[in-house]
């Protein structure tokens, strides 16, 4: 019997007992600690449970009318007790209405994630500042790069046979040359090398080979929990197999992956080799791919993980617990709907992840 219907028994068998100083005392002291038991287990059972989810923030494609998609990137990450935006989507406007639509308070974060300087994934940063000016930022460390940067100034040659208005610093240069932003008064903590910002989650720092974006550095997000790694990747320029593989040097169990996965103008023989390779050598157990995954990816790697593959399209909460497919959004019988994707087509196609080669690789692959 539940304990707590079992005092109230009790108490009612304690006024029938009343002949019994004896039994009395030891109902009401029997009574008083099932209650006092109850007590402490209601009060457990109201705290809230510490969520682990993944809100998609900014998308090209989704179902919440009250949302508005677009071409670009960002969520807010719960997990680990930690709130974390992860990019800031391509335009303020639209990520301050899908910020509303959702009931998410940007003024409570524990950190921003910028990802990578794509105007798709910071864009919308103003709208954050304006909220949060203090919030700490975590971006790439890039050389001139959007975010700011140093260099030591005997990186460059000097002549000191010149007059002093003709050479740099009147020949005197500071020691370290400090480079702007593109966000004065933001708290930007630049990132060199995959860093483990604080316990348990990591900042994987890589950077792209391809043609278009090589050179860029791109953080990815990864999260070690009871499950195992919770990695949430903006654009993957670096490519998703090599984010794995240094996510895996964490923990071994890779448990969920979100993000866009940069294969929009991939031919089919790549984007298995890649769904291959997560569901097959690094077993992933759950997928929710967006943004730059590109639609005929989105079909691969549903057809590749099955029950595993959740949806993830704007506005969708994703539980990335241990029971995943029980608790998101599981209405995913068609990865994208018919208006939706007419919508995800126009905006990527006026995107700017075509033009980082991918719209001289889309006119190839059409050619063949
Ligand atoms: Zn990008
Ligand atoms: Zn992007």
């Amino acid at each position: 019997m539940n304990p707590c219907r079992l005092s109230r028994a009790r108490k009612l068998g304690g006024r029938v007992m009343r002949s019994t100083h004896f039994t009395v005392v030891l109902a009401i002291f029997g009574s008083a600690w099932i209650l006092a038991s109850c007590a402490t287990k209601g009060s457990t059972a109201a705290a809230p449970p510490m969520p682990a989810r993944i809100t998609v923030l900014y998308d090209a494609f989704g179902k919440d009318a009250t949302m508005t998609k677009d071409w670009g990137y960002a969520a807010l990450v719960e997990i680990n007790g930690k709130r974390i935006l992860f990019d800031t989507g391509d335009d303020p406007a639209i990520l301050a209405k899908n910020v509303k639509a959702k009931g998410v308070d940007l003024t409570r974060l524990d950190f921003v994630v910028l990802s990578h300087r794509h105007s798709d994934h910071i864009g919308g940063f103003s709208f954050l500042l304006s909220l949060n000016p203090q919030v700490r930022i975590y971006a790439p460390k890039e050389n001139f790069g959007v975010f700011g940067s140093d260099l030591p100034s005997k990186f460059y040659r000097k002549d000191e046979s010149l007059p002093p208005e003709m050479r740099y610093y009147g020949g005197a240069p500071p020691e370290i040359m400090k480079f702007g932003t593109a966000f004065p008064g933001a708290s930007i903590q630049l990132i060199d090398k995959t860093t483990e910002v604080v316990p348990g989650v990591t900042l994987i720092a890589l950077v792209s080979d391809a043609p278009g974006t090589k050179e860029l550095k791109e953080l990815s997000l990864a999260i070690n929990t009871p499950d195992g790694i919770v990695l949430v990747v903006a654009c993957s320029h670096p490519g998703v197999e090599a984010i794995v593989a240094e996510a895996v040097k964490i923990n071994p169990h890779i448990h969920f992956i979100a993000g866009g996965f940069h294969l929009l103008v991939a031919q089919d023989p790549a984007i298995e080799k890649v769904a291959a390779a997560l569901h097959d050598n690094y077993k992933v157990d759950y997928i929710a791919a967006g943004h730059c995954t590109g639609e005929p990816t989105f079909a691969a790697l549903q057809k590749v993980f099955g029950d595993r593959y959740l949806y993830a399209g704007l506005g969708t909460t994703l539980d990335v617990g241990a029971n995943p497919r029980a608790e998101s959004d599981r209405n995913a019988a068609n990865v994208l709907e018919e208006g939706d994707l007419l919508g995800y087509r126009t905006l990527l196609a006026k995107s700017d992840d075509l033009k980082d080669g991918g719209a001289e690789a889309a006119r190839l692959a059409q050619i063949r």
